[in-house]
């Protein structure tokens, strides 16, 4: 079944489960404040798909917040154990992003752009190779 599929993925309990049908046109890395706390740790690694290229079984929680860039994120989580899986931008049609934490195989994740490089907690090590953005470069997610 996996071999039809770019990518599968799921929360820890198995509650929420998806599958991706082509691969991510954009990767990168967060050390914003919000996806720190999000993910509870230095940084969120995220691959931005193509909305109608995942596929998403079961329910998930949402929590919007607004970002020092001025977009509303969205973040969706499983309501059971709580595994971050999903984001969304306002603004950014037809375009989600997917924690890369919950990719059953990431081997493929090649982040292109860490940002938010000015919030990155000392003793979260990066690949110094990556180009880093203090802030939010200009369009990293295209549309
Ligand atoms: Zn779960
Ligand atoms: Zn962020």
């Amino acid at each position: 079944m996996a071999e039809n599929y770019f990518a599968t993925g799921g929360c820890l309990c198995g509650k929420v489960q998806y599958t991706i049908s082509a691969a991510p046109r954009v990767m990168s890395q967060c050390h914003c404040d919000d996806c720190r706390k999000s993910t509870g740790t230095g940084h969120a690694s995220n691959a931005f798909f193509k909305q109608e290229d995942v596929h998403i079984k079961g329910e998930t929680s949402h929590y919007a917040s607004l970002a020092e860039s001025g977009a509303t994120i969205t973040r969706y989580f499983c309501p059971i154990c709580g595994s971050l899986l999903f984001g969304t931008l306002s603004g950014i049609k037809n375009v989600i992003a997917v924690a890369v934490g919950s990719v059953d195989d990431s081997s493929w994740f090649k982040p292109s752009v860490i940002v938010y490089s000015k919030r990155k907690p000392h003793w979260d090590f990066m690949d110094e190779s990556i180009p880093a953005f203090a802030e939010m470069p200009p369009p990293v997610v295209k549309k």
